[in-house]
């Protein structure tokens, strides 16, 4: 006989946190036609509206911070401290995409060009319907919320599945939502199993999916979703590279290098899993890292591995990386589940699986590098691309390194910090995934941009979309488009 429901686990202990329906695809399909009325008395209720909601909403997030931290902590075995953070996190994009989704998504004139003279032009971005949303376990109110708040800015209904093993916090942030929203179910959660998220996918009445996880569920939900044409936005995860210049501040280096790897267990999309330090200060980079790291230990600094299956890749990615490189800090005795000690080692080579694939641990790599090029030569050598770090004192330097990162997001001088920016767009490259959440990039992906161009006067002599065009019309167009656009730069 099937389960109708499964549990959700304390990570850390093991115990029951809650129960939960494994919603079919008959209860996502009722729950995305819920959502499609939801959406039209959302839309029609005027961008103001909204954004007095989603203000309250916030409100309501921060006055339950508390309750709602404990339940993080609970469901992922993350401190209480750190499921704070993610949770203040998430009220900032809430706060910032309720206040800026009409500057950004509202309608405006736009220049209509001199051929076009006659015309006003006028651009909105316009909700899309039901957007469907596929969080990930480990960061799961602010991943999620990064979606969430931007498509319900942008006037969209969102149909929410959390991770099997969060979905208590993912029902948390529906029935707070239904505080400041109470008229109709704007924001839902359907909770479940990977069919659960197949069955959202795969209605053809949802307009985008917004899914976090990993690269091949995500060319899976892809695949169902080509079938409607549905388009996604994907943020699958990545192998940030940490890059240490000679002029770095090498103390402050080595304690954001290991709170970027080490927090949250390492189970961080854009946690630092690479480190590459130039060879002029890699003695004394090592010595701040190594002394620092004997400092830090599971269960008391950061929490359990929280996805059990997650043990094995973790493990094997540190047995490949102390065979073939030199430990720092750790080993394979450090693999204690549910929870993993820090774990260094230097020289691993480049195409060791610890190298190339997500880890999503408490582990680094560590390599010298001739100078900052090379290191930013091997950073850029993945099949990822989401974030990354650079530690430099010349701003300059560290600036044109950025940008020469292959990242969708790069901190300098700090690690992560432009998760803390809601001005900021989220994303990746490569395997980590397309398209943007936060950010004014963010609500544009939950629009439909609406062009509108309305003939303000008949151009006289210059009916050029009629059949009874003539040639001096045409010939005045030549004169024109020469005068406009013929001249040569050189
Ligand atoms: P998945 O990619 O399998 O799951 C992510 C989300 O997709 C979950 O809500 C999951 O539901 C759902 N899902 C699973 N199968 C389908 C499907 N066929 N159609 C639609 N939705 C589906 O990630 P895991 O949680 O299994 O973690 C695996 C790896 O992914 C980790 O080891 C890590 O490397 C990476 N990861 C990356 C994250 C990031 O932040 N980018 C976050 C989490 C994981 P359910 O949980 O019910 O299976």
């Amino acid at each position: 006989m099937t389960t109708l429901t499964f549990d959700s686990l304390n990570p850390a202990t093991g115990t029951v946190v809650g129960s939960h329906p494994k919603q079919g695809q008959e209860a996502v399909h009722a729950a995305v036609g819920r959502a499609q009325e939801a959406a039209a008395w959302w839309a029609g209720l005027g961008a103001a509206e909204r954004r007095r909601r989603l203000l309250d909403y916030k409100a309501v997030i921060t006055q339950n911070l508390r309750q709602l931290a404990t339940l993080v902590h609970e469901e992922t075995g993350k401190p209480v401290g750190d499921a704070t953070l993610e949770i203040v996190l998430a009220i900032t994009h809430i706060d910032w995409a309720a206040r800026n989704a009409a500057k950004v998504l509202g309608r405006r004139r736009v220049s209509p060009g001199m051929v076009g003279l006659n015309l006003a032009a006028t651009l909105e971005y316009l909700p899309l319907g039901v957007v469907g949303v596929i969080g990930p376990w480990n960061y799961p109110v602010f991943t999620p919320m990064g979606s969430i708040a931007y498509a319900l800015a942008a006037g969209n209904a969102v149909v929410f599945k959390p991770s099997e093993l969060t979905p208590g916090v993912g029902v948390r942030l529906a029935e707070l939502f239904a505080e400041s929203v109470p008229e109709h179910p704007v924001l839902q959660t359907v909770t479940g199993l990977g069919e659960t998220g197949a069955a959202l996918a795969g209605d053809p009445r949802v307009k985008k999916i917004a899914f976090t996880g990993s690269t091949a569920t995500a060319k899976r939900v892809m695949a169902a979703c080509a079938q409607n044409l549905t388009p996604i936005v994907a943020e699958c995860g990545g192998k940030d590279a940490f890059i240490v210049d000679a002029d770095a501040d090498l103390k402050a280096a080595a304690d954001a290098c290991l709170w970027g790897a080490l927090s949250n267990a390492g189970q961080t999309c854009v946690g630092v899993e690479r480190v590459y330090v130039v060879d002029a200060v890699y003695e004394p980079f090592m010595r701040e890292l190594a002394e620092r790291a004997r400092t830090v230990k599971a269960g008391q600094d950061y929490g359990p591995i929280t996805m059990p299956g997650q043990m094995d890749i973790i493990r094997r990615h540190i047995d490949e990386a102390t065979k073939s490189g030199k430990v720092v800090t750790g080993g394979p005795e450090s693999v204690r589940a549910p929870f993993v000690d820090p774990v260094i080692v230097e020289d691993v080579p480049e195409d060791s699986p610890a190298v190339r694939e997500e880890t999503f641990g408490p582990t680094i790599t560590v390599r010298r590098t001739r100078d900052a090029r090379e290191a930013l030569e091997l950073a850029n050598a993945s099949a990822y691309g989401l974030a990354g770090t650079i530690f430099s004192r010349n701003t300059r330097r560290a600036m044109e390194l950025a940008r020469l990162m292959r990242s969708g997001m790069t901190a300098i001088n700090s690690v992560i910090s432009f998760a803390g920016v809601p001005a900021l767009p989220f994303g990746g490259v490569g395997d980590s995934g397309f398209g943007r959440i936060h950010g004014a990039d963010g609500l544009r992906e939950f629009a439909r941009p609406k062009a509108i161009s309305r003939q303000r006067f008949a151009m006289p002599g210059m009916n050029l979309t009629s059949f009874s065009r003539g040639a001096d019309e045409l010939e005045r167009l030549i004169r024109l488009v020469t005068f406009l656009h013929g001249r040569r730069k050189r």
